[in-house]
């Protein structure tokens, strides 16, 4: 099954942004910047990546790793890119570092000691998924060992703040672009919650489930335009149920400064086969509707 994934030839595209990675581990992210930024729109995709690091250290296999991954998501949106949108899409598994988490929501019990750094908890170390992941969905231990502080740090400077220092830029410059900028926090979600799940064990979800933490991260009227054009596209949609949305649409986002940010969480059912990392004939007809969505933002909300 690993096997149906095919290595991408997806490089860093030029662009303004690239200029910004040139300082940066190429393994850890993929900027696909726009020959030229014509949207305000900001794409990212923060757990599609799965090239293993070599210090990991799980004692899970891969394809174990991988359930955790929102497969494809990068690439589903990827065609955003020749429309004047960039995409920021990290290289590295959520499971090793989660870019959705604060660098302080460290789980001080996969620690082998004392946490010398900031210390942000969240509550999501009781179900195993801080910063650094210490259970799978169905609660499985990642480590067969406590970590150290300067490993757990490692990641924290050479993955994590990469990541979000790449974010942060591509959303401060179509903010300066354009006055406004709409940043969609692309996911993907099992199509039933496992043992740990946020939700609840075993309910199957919608199709579609939006997040703007209930309501404090972008204007309203953003979230209520996406989540209508994904019901007039017949998709079944919630919003903040079960996901609200963490810290990649917490940490930037300003509504009343113009700087909009919400989580789309994509049912993996909608264009996987089941319980594969294969693409099904779902995937094209998703894009489209994708970049449907993404052109009925930019009519609507791009500041003209
Ligand atoms: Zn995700």
């Amino acid at each position: 099954m690993l096997a149906a994934r095919p290595t991408r030839a997806i490089g860093v595209s030029p662009g303004p942004a690239a200029a910004i990675l040139g300082a940066m581990n190429s393994d850890v992210l993929f900027v696909h910047a726009p020959a030229a930024p014509l949207r305000s729109l900001v794409l990212d995709s923060p757990h599609s990546g799965f090239t293993m690091p070599a210090d990991f250290g799980s004692v899970r296999t891969v394809e174990e790793l991988r359930d955790a991954e929102d497969c494809f998501i990068d690439e589903l949106v990827l065609p955003a890119v020749a429309r004047g949108v960039p995409l920021l899409a990290a290289r590295f598994p959520r499971t090793y570092i989660d870019p959705n988490r604060h660098a302080g929501d460290v789980d001080l019990d996969l620690l082998a000691e004392p946490w010398p750094h900031e210390h942000v908890p969240s509550g999501k170390a009781r179900a195993g998924k801080a910063l650094l992941w210490r259970t799978l969905d169905d609660g499985r231990p990642l480590y067969d060992r406590q970590l150290t502080a300067a490993e757990v740090a490692h990641r924290i400077e050479h993955y994590h703040r990469p990541y979000h220092a790449q974010l942060k830029a591509l959303l401060d410059a179509a903010h300066a672009r354009f006055g406004a900028v709409f940043h969609l926090n692309c996911h993907s979600m099992n199509a039933v919650g496992g043992a740990m799940a946020e939700g609840g064990a075993g309910l199957p979800r919608a199709d579609i489930v939006l997040g703007d933490r209930d309501g404090t991260t972008c204007a309203p009227e953003f979230t209520a335009f996406v989540r209508e054009v994904l019901l007039a596209q017949g998709y079944s949609v919630k919003v903040n149920d079960p996901f609200k949305g963490v810290e990649l649409v917490r940490a930037y986002a300003d509504p009343a400064a113009g700087r909009h940010s919400l989580q789309i969480e994509l049912n993996k059912r909608l264009y996987l086969q089941q319980g594969t990392l294969t693409r099904s004939e779902g995937f094209a007809p998703l894009q489209a509707h994708l970049m449907q969505l993404f052109d009925a933002i930019d009519s609507r909300f791009h500041p003209r």
